[in-house]
């Protein structure tokens, strides 16, 4: 990767606090606004007393246009964020111990958005702090395959890093909804996560019953594996699709998540299964990204907020670009701006009338694009 180097002069809030270098380090670690870790890499303080500080600092800008700071590496770990709750975050080294972690101060500051400095699945670079596990973030590398959900029209990373989503939906109890499966797929689109269609509860129903939907996805590019968490029919070949890659599980409930996980790795579908029957009163603890470790080599990521598919934040200009079989036939449109719902002459209608493009498609096209929420899993 061709990184530019640079200096970049940051401005923290003025009169914020005092510095006190005389603090210990166990106290500073746990202050998170002490700066504590300054000293470290060499980051220098100019300006007037309280009133304007500055610091600069060196940094690579990576080819995503994140901002990567130089840290003393002799210093530092690697490692990689399990779970992240507010600026706390549970960090697993390389050699498998986790550390309980705080976020650089200024990792923060440079952050678009606060939410976002340190998500679950980052890729880090810690420096550890006496001997109780506990450490300080120095540095976060650059993410690739996101997914987010956007907060108060603010975008929120829910997990980086993965590869996969996996969308499970149930052959029927819950009733197949085609239109859930593209709105997910449009999610993992945009995070540029590949999608992995996975229709459970296949005990249930006939094969030749869902021929169309498989093909609409095989023919898509998507894996679609049909499977039974109740006969382990598909489990060798959903295994293969999950071992050594990192999977975000997603789907709404009743689906078989959680059978699927036990018959995987038993125990794993039971610590899941927690994570989604809060309560209110339990939510703000359970809200949170989980990667957790597969025997075989992978992980699983579970999140409640993917689970319920609140990841919707493609605005409706958008969703036709996720349609890639419209592509050839949007040309044929009259009007350079059709938006192939009511015009005249449109060659998206002319090619589902000629069942060129899956109905099913066009009319999961048609509810995204007017806000309908038909799709949506109840909650
Ligand atoms: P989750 O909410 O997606 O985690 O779904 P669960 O794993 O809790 O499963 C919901 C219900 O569906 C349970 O009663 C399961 O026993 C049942 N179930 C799960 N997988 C299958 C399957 O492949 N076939 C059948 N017949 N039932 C299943
Ligand atoms: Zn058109």
């Amino acid at each position: 990767m061709a990184n530019k180097r640079k200096k970049i002069r940051v401005a923290f809030r003025k009169n914020r606090h005092k510095r006190r270098r005389d603090n210990n380090l166990t106290h500073q670690v746990l202050d998170e606004d002490t700066g504590a870790t300054d000293h470290l890499s060499g980051e220098r303080i100019s300006g007037k007393g309280d009133l304007s500080r500055h610091r600069t600092v060196m940094a690579e800008e990576a080819a995503d246009g994140s901002v990567v700071l130089d840290v003393d590496l002799s210093q530092c770990r690697r490692g990689r964020v399990l779970s992240s709750v507010g600026l706390n975050s549970m960090v697993q080294a390389e050699d498998g111990t986790v550390f309980e972690c705080t976020v650089r101060r200024i990792l923060r500051t440079l952050a678009h958005n606060k939410r976002n400095a340190v998500v679950a699945g980052d890729h880090v670079l810690f420096q550890p702090q006496g001997d109780e596990h506990q450490a300080v973030i120095e540095r976060v590398e650059p993410r690739h395959g996101i997914l987010s959900r956007s907060s108060r029209y603010r975008e929120h990373i829910l997990v980086a890093n993965v590869d996969q989503a996996l969308i499970v939906v149930s052959a029927i109890d819950p009733p197949l909804k085609p239109g859930l499966i593209d709105r997910f797929l449009i999610s993992t689109e945009k995070g540029e996560v590949h999608g992995i269609v996975c229709i459970n509860k296949a005990d249930l129903a006939s094969q030749a019953d869902l021929q169309p939907v498989i093909g609409t996805y095989a023919q898509l590019g998507y894996d679609v594996v049909l499977t039974s968490a109740t006969t382990g029919a598909g489990l060798d070949r959903l295994c293969s699709l999950l071992r050594d890659r990192e999977t975000v599980f997603s789907g709404q409930s009743g689906v078989g998540k959680s059978s699927l996980l036990n018959r995987i790795q038993p125990g794993l579908g039971l610590k899941i299964g927690e994570v989604s029957t809060w309560t209110g009163k339990g939510r703000h603890t359970t809200r949170r990204t989980e990667l957790l470790p597969l025997d075989m080599g992978g992980w699983v990521v579970d999140t409640p907020g993917i689970r319920q598919l609140e990841l919707w934040d493609v605005i409706p200009e958008e969703v036709e670009g996720y349609y890639p079989e419209f592509r050839p036939f949007v040309a044929h449109c009259r009007f350079p701006d059709c938006t192939h719902a009511h015009e005249e002459g449109c060659g998206v209608k002319r090619a589902v009338s000629e069942h060129l493009i899956p109905h099913t498609r066009y009319q999961s096209f048609l509810r995204i694009v007017s806000g309908d929420i038909d799709d949506m899993p109840s909650r």
